[in-house]
């Protein structure tokens, strides 16, 4: 019971990064608990859990490495739940698909994210900016809310 009624008054956002340079981890973590965004003010919090979790932010190309662990998490985040696909790299693989460079595709990425697991909201940016950030995660919430 207390478990559900924090659900009900918590958005948990949780961070994957699944290769990249990090720059949309850093504008992530930035909009939820920088003084300036906060968030948290608002009860969205970040968790390192699956099963606690809303809503699942993806940023970076999914490197086949981790793409198996990618789908494990999300298959572990109960329902209701939503993604956003945060980053150029999450939505077209970025700089890691030599997009529009004459050496070919690269190999050694499953992404972008929407190959690997079903993607609501697409943030676009290089980094993004945490507004953007926040007003996908926003516009993810009716999908959490009216189940
Ligand atoms: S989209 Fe840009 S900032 Fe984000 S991980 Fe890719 S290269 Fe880095």
């Amino acid at each position: 019971m207390l478990k559900e009624l924090s659900r009900k008054k918590n958005i948990h956002v949780m961070l994957v990064y699944t290769g990249g340079c990090n720059g949309c981890d850093i504008e992530v973590v930035n909009c939820v608990l920088s003084p300036f965004y906060d968030a948290e003010q608002y009860n969205v919090f970040l968790t390192w859990n699956p099963r606690e979790a809303d809503v699942l932010v993806v940023t970076g190309c999914v490197t086949k490495a981790v793409s198996a662990s990618l789908k494990k998490i999300y298959d572990e985040i109960p329902e209701p739940k939503a993604v956003v696909a945060a980053g150029a790299c999450a939505l077209m693989g970025g700089v890691y698909n030599n997009i529009g460079a004459d050496l070919g595709t690269s190999t050694f990425i499953d992404g972008p994210v929407e190959n690997i697991i079903p993607v609501d909201i697409k943030v676009p940016g290089c980094p993004p900016r945490p507004e953007d950030v926040i007003t996908g995660i926003v516009k993810a919430l009716p999908k959490i809310l009216n189940g």
